[in-house]
């Protein structure tokens, strides 16, 4: 036992404590039973907490595709910050649960690697966690602030309000279907695939969208970010704001790698229910969007105004309509 817990404890001073201090708040990081924070009294504290699951969120080691460790670093805190940015938060802090089936050192090096890159980028200081192990399993607490009263939610959306979408959609879904359809068939070369060379970094290594999020938090009126489905994430808006919204088939702004997709719908279909893109989709007043397209293009990021805030339908049960009224066959991910 004793020995278990000196080769954990170095585990964790090697890899993990003190390589990330940039806030003043951070009164006691790594290496206590508890990390003590402080944010200033105009700020209020934003949590969240994402787990990443060998399998289920990343494919198998061992299959034909694997992850790299850097990846999943990165993006564990990746799909993190983009909760964060979905509030308008800024970020401050993380805390790590990782559970490893084995010590691998190199394993260990780069997926600390993958996190502390996205760490210095986003200015996130890591305050502790847990080491554990069994099978792989990658659990990241975010928190953030943003000042008192002006975080985003899910629960404002007006009556009228435009509906937006950041860049463009179905990238991160096409990957995905991409690696699939060559587990099952020998013939398609992974590596080979141009597409998948150019685009894989959408699914394994997404940008979070904070400082758009930041700039979002004085405009918006509520806001969510694409991680399960662009529908699916709206009905979140739609059921939190009780009300409806009508979208535009030809304004979804589909990534152009899906131009090699034959049919129109399986395009659209990817783009509307495809997970993992982490763009953030927000509701707007009509009259505050040009200026916000603005602001946003000075970062490089692309809005796209995909439809309209409506009178919820209380008796029709569905949210998210075309919009001539027609149904949107589409779900996002679910576990369950
Ligand atoms: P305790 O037994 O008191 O819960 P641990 O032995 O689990 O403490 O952890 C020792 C210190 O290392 C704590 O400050 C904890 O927050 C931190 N820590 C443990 N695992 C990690 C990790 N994977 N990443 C960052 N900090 C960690
Ligand atoms: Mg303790």
């Amino acid at each position: 036992m004793r020995e278990k817990k000196q080769s954990e404890f170095s585990l964790i001073d090697e890899f993990f404590a003190g390589k990330s201090h940039y806030h003043t708040g951070t009164l006691l990081g790594v290496g206590d039973d508890a990390a003590i924070l402080t944010v200033p009294a105009d700020r209020e504290l934003l949590v969240s907490v994402d787990t990443m699951v060998e399998g289920v969120h990343f494919f198998n080691n061992g299959t034909q595709y694997s992850v790299d460790p850097y990846s999943l670093g990165h993006k564990l805190l990746a799909v993190n910050l983009s909760d964060l940015a979905a509030m308008g938060g800024e970020p401050l802090w993380a805390t790590l649960a990782l559970t490893i089936p084995e010590y691998n050192r190199e394993w260990l090096q780069q997926f600390s690697a993958g996190l502390f890159s996205m760490a210095e980028k986003f200015k996130v200081d890591l305050v502790g966690g847990d080491t554990t192990r069994g099978p792989l399993t990658l659990t990241l607490q975010i928190y953030g602030s943003a000042p008192i009263g002006k975080a985003v939610r899910r629960s404002g959306a007006k009556v009228g309000d435009a509906i937006c979408v950041t860049n463009s959609l179905g990238t991160a879904a096409y990957m995905v279907q991409l690696i699939n359809e060559s587990q099952h068939n020998s013939t398609l070369q992974l590596a080979d695939n141009i597409l998948i060379k150019e685009n894989l970094a959408n699914l394994e290594r997404p940008s979070p969208l904070v400082a758009e999020g930041v700039i979002l938090r004085d405009f918006s009126s509520a806001m969510v970010d694409v991680s399960d489905g662009l529908v699916a994430d709206l009905r979140h808006i739609c059921e939190s704001s009780r009300v409806g919204a009508v979208l535009d088939r030809a304004a979804i702004p589909v990534h152009s790698a899906l131009s090699n997709i034959g049919s129109v719908e399986e395009r659209l279909s990817l783009a509307l229910s495809g997970g993992d893109d982490y763009e953030l989709c927000f509701t707007i007043a009509a009259g505050k969007l040009k200026l916000v397209t603005e602001k946003l293009a000075e970062l490089g990021c692309a809005v796209s105004v995909i439809g309209d805030i409506v009178e919820e339908d209380v008796a029709d049960g569905d949210s998210v309509k075309w919009r001539d009224g027609s149904c949107i066959d589409e779900r996002g991910f679910s576990h369950f």
